[in-house]
């Protein structure tokens, strides 16, 4: 199958999260099954910057041309690049004034939120340069609101467009949370027919709102995990779009991201001490006691070492943990945190740390090579989420050995095994439903109980670690996705 994919950000050239990481392993993914795949994102300044760094910059692959955004003319270039490591093309979309900001999601120089006018203009341009190209998709694969336009032109604009008609359209939300709602008087920027807007289509509660546009016009919804493709369709997980979600409930379906497992995989993990398996974990003890080191615990510490790492952010529950903290760190346990975010939460490390510098200790900014080695140091991996839609550290954790200690929400529901007490053959973690202090603090010390269980503790190791979080699994799902998409379209 000929298919496109169309992203805000791609990883490696520019990334902010989880998205970043999908748009990329999917269609490598997806190539390596054989289908004709491409990518689409901006060129971001960190894109450029991505290439200047290693002295390459992406080929031309069409002279500039123009676009038209309620009645202004923008022109537009566009480069072509692969994939590091793969024959998967990325076509990026250039256009300095709206691409070369400091940051992916920055706003213009007057401080204003000019994203839908930046997203639409890649999606016009996207399209316009497929049929310059004379390449069309069989399938149209957008991610989370920002190329929201596209899988709305292809429904509506369909009796003026032709080219459309043979393309359908799939939404992949990465993030319910993230919506894209801007003012009403914005319209005219999607250059869509009125009755778009008059029949409610692309507005909500008031407002333009770009997923809810892209939820009605997709031919197919999927999102990150089949926990979360349900928890959507409910009010307190939709995020004020549950009624649209239950309506489309027929075309949505949940499937759990992969996993890079070569990027991730403790025996050639470069930024190790030391490398190990599930067959001989010695290597583990090896980064263990590194850890050990860089957090100031002492190096042959027996107490169960707790790791966390990811986005100071409401989401992600570390107020949860750090409320925890001192009655976890009384009982005998070590935390090592590494993330940055909201100035709140890195206060409160920082005077955790103040307090129980034997106990916790606070990294604060983005360091991958610390992540890697928190994930193979530490004994168990702790994720308080308020809610998660797939959530990777958890896989990540299991790979390394690392037992997580999960709330039981969206992917995290999905891919760790809580253990009952009975089913030691194949639990890989430990769940708990509350997100209060009071219920991570009791699954923890639970945890810890089994963690002294040598043996016990080793099964759930050797389990996590047996678990398969490869990509391969995943793109089977989307194959059966895009047949159901060009199915319902009465295509072949
Ligand atoms: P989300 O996309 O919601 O941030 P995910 O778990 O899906 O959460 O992905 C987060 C990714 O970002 C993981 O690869 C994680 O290791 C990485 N990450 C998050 N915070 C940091 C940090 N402070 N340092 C290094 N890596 C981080």
């Amino acid at each position: 199958m000929r298919i496109s994919h169309l992203s805000s950000e791609v990883s490696p050239f520019a990334k902010t999260g989880g998205l970043g990481d999908v748009a990329a392993a999917l269609p490598k993914a997806l190539a390596a099954s054989g289908h004709e795949v491409d990518v689409w994102m901006p060129f971001h300044l960190d894109a450029a910057r991505w290439f200047r760094k290693r002295a390459a910059w992406p080929d031309t692959l069409l002279s500039p041309f123009r676009v038209s955004i309620l009645g202004a003319e923008h022109e537009v270039g566009l480069l072509r690049a692969t994939l590091p490591g793969t024959t998967v093309a990325v076509t990026f979309v250039a256009h300095d004034p709206l691409f070369h900001r400091p940051t992916i999601y920055s706003p213009n120089e007057r401080g204003q939120d000019d994203d839908l006018w930046r997203f639409c203009l890649f999606v016009r341009a996207a399209v316009e340069a497929m049929k310059r190209l004379g390449r069309r998709p069989q399938i149209l694969h957008t991610h989370d609101w920002h190329p929201a336009l596209a899988p709305m032109l292809g429904a509506w604009s369909s009796y003026r467009d032709p080219w459309f008609d043979d393309v359908a359209s799939v939404l992949t939300i990465h993030n319910v949370g993230y919506q894209g709602v801007y003012g009403l008087d914005q319209f005219g920027v999607l250059g869509l027919p009125p009755e778009t807007l008059t029949g409610g289509v692309v507005e909500h509660a008031g407002a333009l709102n770009m997923l809810k546009g892209a939820l009605v016009a997709a031919d197919m919804i999927t999102t990150v995990s089949p926990t979360y493709a349900w928890e959507i369709t409910t009010p307190e997980g939709g995020a004020g779009l549950d009624g649209v979600l239950r309506m489309r409930a027929g075309r949505l379906t949940g499937i759990l991201n992969g996993i890079d497992t070569h990027e991730w995989d403790p025996t050639h993990d470069r930024y190790l001490p030391a490398h190990y398996s599930r067959e001989n974990l010695r290597g583990k003890r090896e980064c263990r006691a590194e850890l050990c080191r860089v957090a100031g615990f002492e190096p042959g510490d027996p107490s169960m070492i707790v790791g966390a790492v990811g986005r100071l952010v409401p989401q992600k529950g570390f107020d949860v943990l750090f409320e925890a903290a001192p009655e976890l760190i009384r009982r005998g346990v070590r935390i090592v945190v590494l993330g940055s975010g909201e100035p709140a939460l890195e206060g409160s490390m920082r005077l955790l740390e103040a307090h129980a510098p034997r106990g916790f200790r606070a990294f604060l900014g983005y360091d991958d090579r610390l992540s890697h080695l928190i994930q193979a140091g530490a004994d168990a991996f702790v994720m308080p989420s308020r809610y998660e839609p797939c959530g990777l550290t958890q896989m990540y954790a299991m790979r390394y050995g690392t037992v997580p200690v999960v709330r039981k929400t969206g992917g995290l529901s999905d891919s760790v095994i809580g253990f009952t007490g009975q089913n030691a053959e194949w639990a890989t973690g430990f769940h708990f439903e509350d997100p209060s202090p009071h219920a991570l603090a009791a699954e923890l010390l639970r945890a810890q109980n089994v963690f002294f269980h040598r043996d016990l503790w080793h099964r759930l190791v050797a389990n996590g670690m047996r678990a398969d979080f490869s990509w391969g699994r995943s793109a089977a799902a989307y194959e059966l996705v895009y047949r159901r998409a060009r199915e319902v379209r009465g295509l072949p």
